[in-house]
């Protein structure tokens, strides 16, 4: 299991593959967890997800930016997506990663990308997610966030349970939109919990605080024990439906996103599509193996 998931944490950092992969179109199975290559195509997923009630979340995929003109073409694609939300009248709003729009190259230079996007996206009234990526990442993300919070309400973050520190943030962001999951990064001992029950005792604890004392309060999971014991802390708490939303991955518990849409719960899926899908769909495989059976299914049914 440990193997297995290092063997495709290590594919999904391999530079070459993730630059070949480029030009083979979605492949492998990937189609099912990545809604396309296209803002066309992506645009139709999200078409159909919204005619089953269920909003997105839009992650335009990029990896490895470390030139400026890479930065410069993932704002160009997001703001792209930015119009066709528009144009389309989507339900969706979108998620980014800092790194795609340069912060490891400038800081100052990833603040202008980001503020641009921002600032288009106020102007549609659509919301901007800073997805959180390792903690060599996290502080200065919370301090693109404060910086484009003193002239927008559209932008919000996400808190990663296994943090220590998560309880601090999560209280600091208390009054933004926010996202929040246990931790997809293999994180240091001295700034992280390691223990998965010690991790999933804290979500269930930020979560409950959110949502008692929070703004609007996305919970993203796949993990139906959480859902399970949110609905119950709702009920009991007579928190309202329209505070808060749950969110999966695209093509993940497909049934259960239905379902619990279909319950009347807010349900936003998050939605990646785009040419640099490979480093993705690997972590996906690595998170959890028994995804595997897509790819065993795509390469035997041809
Ligand atoms: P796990 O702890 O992986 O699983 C718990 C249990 O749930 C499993 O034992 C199993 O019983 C059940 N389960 C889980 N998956 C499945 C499945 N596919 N089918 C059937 N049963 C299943 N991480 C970040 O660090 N930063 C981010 O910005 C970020 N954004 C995210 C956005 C979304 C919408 C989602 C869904 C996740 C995001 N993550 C992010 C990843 C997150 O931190 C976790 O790594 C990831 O969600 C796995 O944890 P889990 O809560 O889904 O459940």
């Amino acid at each position: 299991m440990g193997l297995t998931r290092d063997f495709f944490i290590s594919l999904s950092q391999n530079k070459v593959l993730n630059g070949a992969a480029k030009n083979w179109g979605l492949k492998l199975g990937a189609q099912t967890v990545v809604a396309g290559t296209t803002v066309e195509e992506m645009v139709n997923s999200v078409k159909k997800l919204n005619s089953k009630g269920i909003a997105a979340t839009i992650d335009n995929l990029g990896e490895f930016v470390f030139e400026k003109q890479e930065a410069l073409e993932a704002k160009r694609q997001i703001l792209a997506v930015i119009e066709a939300i528009h144009e389309n009248a989507l339900n969706a709003h979108i998620s980014l990663k800092p790194t795609q729009l340069g912060l490891d190259i400038e800081y100052d230079f990833c603040l202008h990308n980001l503020k641009e996007i921002v600032s288009k996206a106020n102007e549609y009234s659509i919301f901007i997610n800073f997805d959180t990526e390792d903690h060599s990442h996290l502080q200065p993300t919370f301090d693109l966030l404060d910086e484009l919070s003193k002239d927008y309400n559209n932008v919000g973050t996400v808190i990663q349970a296994y943090f220590y520190k998560a309880d601090e943030n999560l209280k600091k962001y208390i009054n933004h939109r926010t996202r929040i999951v246990k931790g997809a990064y293999k994180e240091p001992a001295n700034l992280a919990y390691q223990d998965k029950e010690e991790i999933d005792k804290n979500y269930l604890k930020l979560i409950e605080y959110h949502l008692l004392n929070g703004k609007f309060t996305s919970i993203a999971t796949h993990d139906h024990h959480v859902i399970n014991h949110v609905k119950k802390f709702v009920d009991e708490h007579n928190i309202s439906k329209d505070k808060f939303e749950f969110q999966m991955l695209y093509g993940f518990r497909n049934e259960l996103q239905l379902k619990l849409a279909n319950e009347g719960y807010n349900f936003c899926t998050y939605v990646p599509f785009g040419g640099d899908w490979y480093g993705y769909f690997m972590r996906r495989l690595a998170e959890r193996p028994q995804n595997l059976n897509l790819v065993v299914k795509q390469v035997f049914n041809k």
